[in-house]
């Protein structure tokens, strides 16, 4: 499969898939999905409605007690299988990101399609593990499956936000109803049809395209979706919360963030620097856990910004086909003119560019901004307090490692960070000491089985390992 070689036909999907088979949607209306690189329409998928979301409710609504009482190495064996499906369809996945989302095809391939086959992989072994029970005082503690679950996911990893939250969910006993984002739902279709080749039992995933404020809302408002897992913003997070609150049910909400790196004077700069650049500018910087905030001591600061200058020098922005190509576009126009304002903000606020901006020469078709990096940003300014979502760094001086902590914790989000320092036991102190829900520490590596989630508004629960397979369980108390 060549889609780099020439534009492709449409991708035109037209159906939904519930209770085990692809199906008509109730009404006819459909949803373009643009190539943000060229602008051009590519594909197209249904625009599903209630009714639609009503259907598919019930159909994982009956799937629920039979998946449910299926034996954990039963249910293993499905999941097995569904990753052999998916692993069989990774070149076009990859290739589907690229084209939906503008991620370069090699970080497409590594990333986009590596990891939700690492974490599916990873929650083959934990479904297989019989439900944890405990004994207190008199009581038998059980774990047992919440129910049906509404997963609605966004459009920056578009296969492994889907995978993060549907694995763990059937992995726990609990069924699923899934709605992609509008903006790359093609992917979401590769994941179905592995699941229709993998034999999942009929109803225990089911898939309802279409927008936010339609289907998005009627799975949250869905008096029969017991628990509503969601990841995109905060906004729309809180929005998502009221309506799950309303009728009090369970909501887990992965969000926003704006994440610290804290490079330390005794810190390996040169990795710290080219380490913490790749981070933040990691799918054109469209990712919630980007280290967005570079907080650097002063001893290192003129240092760092020379050598941030030549890393950033190093990304060349354009085509995502092209393997010289390192940041790709971002993914809709909407996006590229939040992220162009921030940067203006940013400008007006007195922030000193030290590179990329907004005269930087660009492709001239697609929805590209240019990788920019701030100097002396205000810890309370707009660029470094609000998620930018794009190529947009913001660096900042510290002169002690107290005044570091206090910056990095000045955030109403708490989702990711790092601490690079030559002494381990110096950075792991730091890192203790930041309210956030993860820290990598010298670059310590991705870990699929560790939680991953959000302090303050960066959300409520926890996804992945074992952790994010309890996320899906409700506590229940026997006493004899
Ligand atoms: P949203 O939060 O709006 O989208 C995330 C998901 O929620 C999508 O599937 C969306 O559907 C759906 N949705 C939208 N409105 C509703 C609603 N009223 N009820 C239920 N579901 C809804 O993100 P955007 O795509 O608008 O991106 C805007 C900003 O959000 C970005 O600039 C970025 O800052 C942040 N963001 C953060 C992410 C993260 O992982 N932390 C991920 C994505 C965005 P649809 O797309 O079909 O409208």
């Amino acid at each position: 499969m060549d889609l780099a070689a020439a534009p492709p036909a449409l991708l035109v999907r037209r159906h939904l898939h519930v209770a085990g088979a692809w199906v008509d949607p109730a009404d006819g209306e459909a949803i373009p999905v643009e190539n943000p690189a060229t602008g051009e329409i590519v594909g197209q998928v249904p625009a599903g409605t209630p009714a639609d979301v009503d259907w598919a409710v019930a159909a994982a609504r009956a799937a629920f007690p039979g998946w449910a009482a299926t034996a954990p190495a039963e249910r293993a064996a499905h999941l097995d299988r569904l990753h052999a499906a998916l692993a069989a369809r990774a070149e076009a996945i990859a290739h589907t990101v690229a084209l939906e989302l503008g991620t370069p095809l090699k970080l497409a391939t590594r990333v986009q399609t590596g990891l939700p086959l690492t974490v599916l992989r990873s929650m083959v072994e934990l479904a297989a593990r019989p439900p944890a029970e405990q004994t207190v005082g008199n009581s038998l503690v059980l774990r047992e499956p919440v129910g049906v679950v509404g997963a609605i996911t966004p459009w920056n990893y578009p296969l492994h936000q889907v995978v993060a939250k549907v694995a763990p969910a059937l992995a726990a006993g609990c069924t699923v109803v899934v709605k992609p984002s509008e903006l790359t739902p093609l992917t979401a279709y590769l994941l179905f049809d592995a699941v229709s080749e993998a034999g999942l039992p009929a109803g225990v995933v089911n898939l309802v395209p279409g927008t936010g404020p339609v289907v998005g809302e009627a799975l949250a408002a869905h008096p029969d979706v017991d628990m509503v897992s969601f990841t995109g913003s905060t906004a729309t997070g809180r929005r998502v919360a009221h309506l799950v609150a309303d009728r009090i049910a369970r909501a887990a909400l992965e969000l926003g963030g704006k994440s610290a790196n804290l490079i330390l004077a005794d810190a390996d700069l040169p990795t710290a620097v080219k380490v913490g650049v790749g981070n933040a500018f990691l799918n054109s910087g469209q990712t919630c856990t980007a280290w967005t905030r570079m907080l650097v001591h002063r001893d290192r600061y003129a240092e760092a910004l020379a050598l941030i200058a030549t890393a950033v020098a190093g990304y060349r922005t354009g085509d995502p086909f092209d393997p010289a190509t390192r940041l790709g576009p971002l993914v809709s126009a909407a996006q590229a003119e939040r992220v162009r304002g921030h940067v203006e903000r940013a400008l007006a606020d007195g922030a000193r560019p030290v590179a990329g901006g907004p005269d930087v020469p660009l492709p001239p078709r697609g929805h590209f901004v240019a990788p920019t990096v701030f100097a002396d940003v205000h810890p309370d300014s707009a660029l470094a307090q609000e998620e930018v979502f794009g190529p947009v760094l913001a660096v900042i001086p510290f002169d002690d490692t107290d005044e570091a902590v206090a910056i990095a914790n000045n955030s109403r989000y708490g989702l990711a960070g790092a601490v690079w320092s030559a002494d381990e036991n110096q950075a792991l102190a730091v890192a203790r000491r930041l309210r956030t829900g993860q820290v990598d520490v010298n670059g310590g590596a991705f870990n699929p089985l560790a939680p991953f989630g959000g302090y303050k508004q960066s959300g409520l629960g926890r996804e992945l390992g074992p952790a994010g397979v309890e996320e899906f369980t409700e506590l229940k108390a026997i006493q004899r």
